[in-house]
C-alpha cells in the first residue's frame, strides 16, 4: 500500500470538508442579517439552518477523523486497529481512508 497515495487522498478530502463546513457555517449565520417578514419563510430558513448545522457537524467529525489518520501516518500507526491492534485490510483503508478500526471492531461497535 502506498502511503503517499493515502496521504494525498486524506489531504484532498480534508480540504473539501473544511470548505464545506466553512460554507455551511457562513450560510447559517446569515439568518441574523436576513429577517423575513413572512413567518412561514422564517420557519423554512430555520429548517435550512438546522440542515446546514448538521452538515457542518458531520463535516467536522470527519475532519477530526481524517486529521487523526494523518497523524497516524506520521507516527507509523496508520492501518492498525485502535481497538484490537489487528491490521486493517488495505481494501478497507482504500474504501475508508479515515478509519481507525478493523472491520470486526467496526461491526461490533455499531451493534452496541
Ligand atoms: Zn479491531
Amino acid at each position: 500500500m502506498n502511503m503517499n497515495v493515502i496521504k494525498d487522498r486524506l489531504t484532498t478530502r480534508l480540504a473539501e470538508l473544511e470548505t464545506r463546513a466553512e460554507r455551511a457555517e457562513r450560510h447559517a449565520t446569515h439568518r441574523d442579517e436576513a429577517v423575513s417578514a413572512d413567518f412561514a419563510e422564517q420557519a423554512t430558513e430555520r429548517e435550512n439552518d438546522d440542515v446546514l448545522h448538521t452538515i457542518s457537524q458531520e463535516a467536522k467529525a470527519e475532519i477530526i477523523q481524517l486529521r487523526h489518520a494523518l497523524d497516524q501516518i506520521e507516527t507509523g500507526s496508520y492501518g492498525i486497529c485502535e481497538m484490537c491492534g489487528a491490521d486493517i485490510t488495505p481494501a478497507r483503508l482504500e474504501a475508508l481512508p479515515g478509519t481507525t478500526l478493523c472491520i470486526k471492531c467496526a461491526d461490533k461497535r455499531e451493534q452496541v
